[in-house]
């Protein structure tokens, strides 16, 4: 059986779907790794590195051909285009927010596996959950970028020039990247404190050093499967403006709210931003084409609002540590791949929770029932919110005398 990595087609997309290491795994499982030649460069892994694990250096259409196609995100529509029946094609494709996608997908007649599906309180999913390995990079590079973005001191420093106070930071959403940031920014000496609308998240937030902030005008929203529901209108309110008076609070806001399949809740309003004291920084780890968890953030873009603050639209934080997460996301897939290959083949087991959480087309239909329109409470358009009010933000515009780092949030 042939596997292939292709070379990403997003924009900024600078991660591989699997790094030399990878490749040893699976060849001595006897599949045979082509890899597009400069597949691994935005990684700083070349042709040779994979040629010397005996990966076979090809071109994009000879890639495309292979049994099983390995991707970080999604294919665009040339690719799709590339496909044929039969093939597998293994990637992050957030198929619960791109219909269109999955159309294709079933047109092409691919069996198409969503990487980001797996059911991931399976313990032996664990080794596959990609948008855990991807989250915790996202997380640890938030902080960094908030650090990096913020006029002052994370530590209290005390110096003969005077004396620093410890920078607050606020994180939004207590997940898997809302933990990290929260360690991270510990570990560079602010002071933290966090919010989730999931009560369990208080003594998660705690073990790593955190204040929990609890509201009183919103109840719990815990949803299925650990995550998080939609919240209503009045509690979609409520939370914003309860919010806003702790936001106003902290130098550092940092947003990772998701509920899955649908827009990102909106949790710091531009009438939030205006509270907040020139030289803040908010960064949206939620930015997104649906919209984000902040009034007039852009994803892949950093702006800074009339009133001083900064916004980052940090939609692409694990590619701008790509050779981290290439090295995270090549051990989620290989481990998937080397559970689904049987004699070096394909063989998948529909019966099986895991094989059947992740594919999402087969034989030329959708197969997966959270995709099915008449069974699919969760695929619902991610329209279940309003937009954010337009911002009234110039965009790329500087603080006085920054010097804004494009290289860390990339578009
Ligand atoms: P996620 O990316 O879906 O969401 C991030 C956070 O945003 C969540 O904590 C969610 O509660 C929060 N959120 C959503 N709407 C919000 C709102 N309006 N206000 C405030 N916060 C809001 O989450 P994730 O990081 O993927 O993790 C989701 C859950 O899955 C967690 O319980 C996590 O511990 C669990 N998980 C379990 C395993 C496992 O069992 N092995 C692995 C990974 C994640």
């Amino acid at each position: 059986m042939k596997v292939s990595v292709v070379k990403e087609t997003a924009p900024g997309e600078r991660r591989v779907s699997l790094v030399p290491e990878a490749v040893v795994k699976l060849r001595a499982a006897g599949l045979e790794v082509l890899v597009q030649s400069g597949a691994g460069d935005g990684a700083w892994l070349t042709d040779d590195a994979y040629a010397e694990v005996g990966a076979s250096i090809v071109s994009r259409a000879d890639a495309l051909a292979a049994d099983a196609v390995l991707m970080v995100g999604r294919p665009d529509a040339a690719t799709v285009a590339a496909f044929r029946p039969g093939q597998a094609v293994i990637g992050l494709l957030s198929p619960l927010t791109d219909p269109d996608l999955v159309r294709s997908l079933a047109e092409a007649g691919v069996v198409a596996m969503s990487i980001d599906m797996i059911p991931r309180t399976l313990p032996r999913a664990q080794p596959m959950d990609a948008l855990s390995s991807q989250a915790n990079i996202a997380g640890y590079k938030a902080a960094l970028v908030a650090a990096a973005e913020f006029g002052r001191f994370f530590p209290l420093l005390i110096t003969a020039a005077g004396t620093a106070r410890p920078a607050k930071v606020l994180v939004l959403g207590i997940g898997v990247a809302g933990l990290q940031a929260i360690g991270t920014a510990r570990r560079l000496g602010a002071l933290v404190s966090a919010y989730d609308v999931r009560p369990e998240t208080r003594t998660e937030a705690e073990s790593v050093g955190a204040t929990f902030i609890e509201l009183s005008t919103v109840g719990p929203a815990g949803g299925e499967g650990g995550y998080a529901r939609a919240l209503t209108d009045d509690e979609r309110l409520a939370q914003q403006q309860e919010l806003a008076g702790h936001i106003a609070r902290h130098d550092v806001i940092i947003t990772t709210a998701q509920v899955p399949g649908r827009r990102p809740p909106l949790l710091v309003t531009e009438d939030a931003l205006k509270a907040m004291t020139a030289g803040s920084v908010v960064i949206d780890m939620g930015a997104s084409a649906l919209g984000g968890n902040v009034a007039g953030s852009v994803p892949g873009q950093t702006v800074v609002s009339e009133h001083g603050v900064t916004i980052v639209g940090a939609s692409a934080l694990p590619s701008s540590m790509a050779p981290a997460a290439s090295a995270m996301y090549a051990r989620n897939i290989s481990a998937l791949l080397l559970h689904l290959v049987k004699d070096g083949q394909l063989a998948l087991d529909l019966n099986d929770e895991l094989d059947a959480g992740v594919v999402i087309t087969s034989g030329g239909a959708v197969v997966h029932p959270a995709l099915r329109p008449s069974e699919a409470p969760a695929a619902e358009p991610p329209a279940a919110e309003p937009p954010p009010a337009e911002p009234s933000l110039p965009s790329r515009q500087q603080p006085p005398g920054a010097q804004l780092d494009e290289r860390a949030v990339r578009e």
